[in-house]
């Protein structure tokens, strides 16, 4: 049993007795149970049945039962609890906060369910005639024991209860008083007091879905087009490894070359395949999930799949669906009714009953990885789930992470290319501006070259439609005191990084200055408070740009998309929807704009800084500046007309951002896989992180060195030869009032298994019991963030 809200057990969970009244108990089905010295209600999860005569149970002196088992239609299906226990030994969280974290609260606590009551006629008592048969002949049946005076209705009632068969006989009153011809329930009531009827409560899901709100955006009624030769290779490639079980196919196609189309056909072959061969042999049809990253479920997306598969058949998880809607998406999927699942991270857990492929769209991104307990992968765990199924997933991007890069390359996935765009359109040419020399020939601070302010000028004057990117919201990052002698900087309380500016037009003071790492808020101070001058204000934000770009093109139909500027998904729906239809001339935002827009007419990307992540603490900087400008290029020119890309950078030279003026993925990935190897670092190298954090900065290195020391003495013991770094202070030191230490583990090459050798690591600290994952440890294996 897994308890949900237990502290790391290791491996092993509780054991408990069960009792005769559920003599049915199945792995999966949540229960309550008795916990500890007070008998305190607990809920857990049923993760094996063991044999009363095993001697693990014999050794158990007193075995306490369970006390009751919770809605049958919130067990999870087997293979979600296999991926579970998986999941909780790799990521090193509890197995009971695993299993709060796949089952959506709202399927917990039911929310949207009604208790409504049914009734029927009562089954015959023991020997009388089997009911199916009293059906059939309700004549002679309609008899009540002779005592019992029934009135004309309370009589036509009784015989329709008799003769309703659907749903073992157990009807709602009106519909039966309607199927009466009674007006009211009152004899259904009366039958009821007579005990002629019997009842039971029901519960049932009332909030239904409004599937045509999923839809937003109406199904284009255009055909499925004509596959390119390069599409209809990937297709036919991919409907043959339905018929191999287990494999994962890299779908690598550059922006605009029609992934998504890919995407459908193999679901159809899947669907089309179970057609023909299944439902025979009694298989259960088998499912898809197709994971997105949150960002990316727009109606476009969404509107695609819907508008090829019935409504009925698709169910799309997102943040913006109430706990009912999540719940009732979660039965519908669980009940078999669903078999198309489209969503976000969470959405690995979809507790399809059986799962026949898993597709993972953008699988580059890092929003797939989880930044709580359970910090889990989603394309990894999707991977996994797949092993567990034995079906196919299909990994799709433009720009593959390096971790599937070089399993392709090992020749662990099938690399499947699309290598040109869809007919019609060709990829965007590419233009560097240099802000160095810029500053040098321009007077004045300009946020926009030259070169990119006469672009969006020409582009506007020809009807074309503009992206802007710049990855760093508010108005600007830095407040400081001008005097250099002086060097104060406005640094957050509580964290240690510096505050950020965001101007608002509806306070006296002009604005506020934000932390954004803890939300610490406060007024923009006016004077340096160590020297008295007057602050000056510097460095980039989105919020700058829309003022400049408001400045220099009065009368631009201009929308901003960050985080601060979309409050909520609709928000998001509707700027997206207006500059998709053309309502707006310029989309300025966040990494939000560059990912999954299909806009035919936008001509003109422009990207504000190339630099924002460059300089990153981190061995993925290089990746992430390559994959932000690939991204944001690929929205350019997907229409007739040829679309163009101006970058802007102080590192015009750097190795990243001069191949992805280049579109090419390829050298890029060459060139950065050998940086890896040299340095052992993944995907090479594997890594996990342990961040340990106090409010107190003496104990929490105290604690480190503790657990550093355990480390290397495991590391010894088993000949492990994992490499430990740390404990130092952690790029950002101080977060929120915690101080914070690291230790960082990686396994390089040289380790025959490097993932398996940080398991043992991990996994035999953890059962000496000094690693424990709580509000103080956060254990972070295959970390995609490192500050
Ligand atoms: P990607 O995800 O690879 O960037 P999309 O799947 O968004 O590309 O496809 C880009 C556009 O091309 C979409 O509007 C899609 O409808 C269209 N498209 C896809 N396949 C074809 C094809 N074979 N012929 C013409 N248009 C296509
Ligand atoms: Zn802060």
């Amino acid at each position: 049993m897994a308890l949900e809200r237990s502290i790391d057990s290791g491996e092993g969970g509780f054991t408990y007795a069960v009792p005769a009244s559920l003599p049915d108990l199945a792995v999966g089905d949540r229960v309550t149970v008795p916990l500890g010295r007070g008998n305190k209600p607990a809920s857990g999860v049923v993760v094996a049945l063991l044999d009363a005569a095993d001697p693990e149970v014999q050794r158990i002196k007193r075995i306490k039962p369970i006390t009751s088992r919770e809605r049958a239609a919130s067990s999870l299906p087997d293979d979600l609890v296999t991926l579970a226990k998986w999941i909780s030994g790799y990521y090193c969280c509890p197995l009971g906060m695993t299993f709060g974290s796949l089952l959506p609260a709202a399927v917990k606590h039911a929310t949207g369910t009604r208790q409504r009551q049914q009734v029927r006629a009562p089954a015959p008592a023991p020997g009388t005639k089997p009911r199916t048969e009293q059906r059939e002949a309700p004549d002679s049946l309609d008899q009540p024991p002779p005592e019992i005076k029934l009135t004309k209705l309370q009589r036509a009632t009784l015989d329709a209860a008799l003769a309703h068969t659907a749903n073992d006989g157990w009807i709602d009153p009106k519909a039966l008083a309607d199927a009466a011809g009674a007006k009211s329930t009152s004899p259904v009531k009366q039958l009821l007091d007579k005990g002629l009827l019997e009842s039971r409560q029901q519960a049932r899901i009332v909030s239904d879905l409004d599937l045509r709100a999923q839809r937003a955006a109406p199904a284009p009624g255009k055909p499925p087009p004509q596959l390119t030769p390069a599409q209809a290779r990937a297709v036919e490639r991919l409907s043959a490894s339905l018929h191999e079980g287990f494999g994962v196919s890299l779908l690598h196609g550059i922006t605009g070359s029609g992934k998504t189309e890919v995407y459908l056909r193999a679901i159809e072959a899947l669907f089309d395949d179970a057609e023909v061969s299944g439902s025979a042999d009694g298989k259960t049809t088998r499912g898809v999930i197709v994971l997105v990253p949150e960002i990316a479920l727009t109606p476009q997306t969404v509107g695609r799949f819907l508008a090829r598969f019935p409504d009925g058949e698709v169910a799309v998880l997102h943040s913006g669906l109430t706990a009912a809607q999540r719940h009732a998406q979660w039965q519908r999927i669980r009940d078999g009714h669903a078999r198309v699942v489209v969503g976000a991270r969470s959405a690995i857990f979809a507790p399809l009953p059986k799962v026949g492929l898993i597709i993972v769209d953008e699988e580059h991104e890092s929003s797939y990885k989880q930044d709580q307990l359970p910090r889990y992968h989603a394309r990894d765990v999707a991977i996994k789930r797949a092993q567990l199924a034995g079906c196919p997933v299909i990994l799709g991007s433009a720009t593959p992470s390096l971790e599937s890069y070089h399993n392709a390359k090992a020749g662990n996935f099938a690399l499947i290319e699309l290598p040109d765009r869809v007919p019609g359109a060709v990829l965007p040419k590419v233009e560097l501006v240099d802000l160095a020399k810029e500053r040098q020939e321009r007077k004045g601070i300009h946020l926009l070259s030259q070169r990119l302010e006469n672009a969006i000028r020409q582009n506007l004057d020809a009807g074309g439609q503009t992206i802007l990117l710049l990855n760093r919201r508010g108005y600007a990052n830095y407040i400081a005191c001008p005097d250099h002698r002086c060097g104060w900087m406005m640094r957050c309380h509580h964290c240690d990084v510096t505050m950020v500016y965001h101007r608002s037009k509806t306070l006296p003071t002009g604005g506020v200055v934000r932390c954004h790492h803890c939300g610490a808020e406060q007024m923009l101070p006016q004077i340096c408070p160590e020297s008295g001058h007057k602050v000056t204000i510097f460095g980039l934000g989105t919020q700058r740009v829309e003022e400049e770009l408001e400045r220099k093109f009065p009368g631009l139909r201009l929308a901003r998309m960050d985080a601060d500027a979309m409050r909520t998904a609709k928000d998001y729906q509707q700027t997206l929807d207006t500059f998709a239809s053309g309502g707006t001339d310029l989309l300025l935002g966040t990494q939000m704009i560059a990912k999954g827009l299909d806009v035919a007419n936008v001509r003109l990307v422009g990207v504000v800084s190339a630099d924002t992540s460059l300089n990153f603490p981190d061995f993925r900087a290089s990746e992430r500046t390559f994959q932000l400008i690939a991204q944001v290029a690929g929205r350019a020119g997907r229409g007739e007309h040829r679309g163009q890309v101006i970058v802007q950078s102080f590192n015009p030279d750097d190795p990243a951002i001069q191949l992805a003026a280049e579109h090419d993925y390829v050298g890029f990935a060459t060139k950065e896989l050998a940086l890896r190897t040299e340095t052992g670092l993944p995907p090479v190298g594997r890594m996990a992180r342990i961040v340990l954090r106090d409010t107190d900065d003496l104990a929490n290195k105290k604690r480190a060195h503790e657990l550093a020391h355990a480390l290397h003495q495991a590391n010894d013991q088993l000949h492990l030869g994992v490499r430990l770094r740390g404990p130092s202070v952690c790029p950002i030191a101080r977060l929120a009032d915690h101080h914070r230490q690291h230790i960082e583990l990686i396994a390089s090459p040289g380790n025959n298994n490097p993932a398996a050798a940080i398991q043992k690591l991990l996994t035999a600290v953890r059962n000496a019991g000094r690693l424990i994952s709580d509000t103080h440890t956060a254990v972070d294996v295959d970390p995609v963030a490192l500050l």
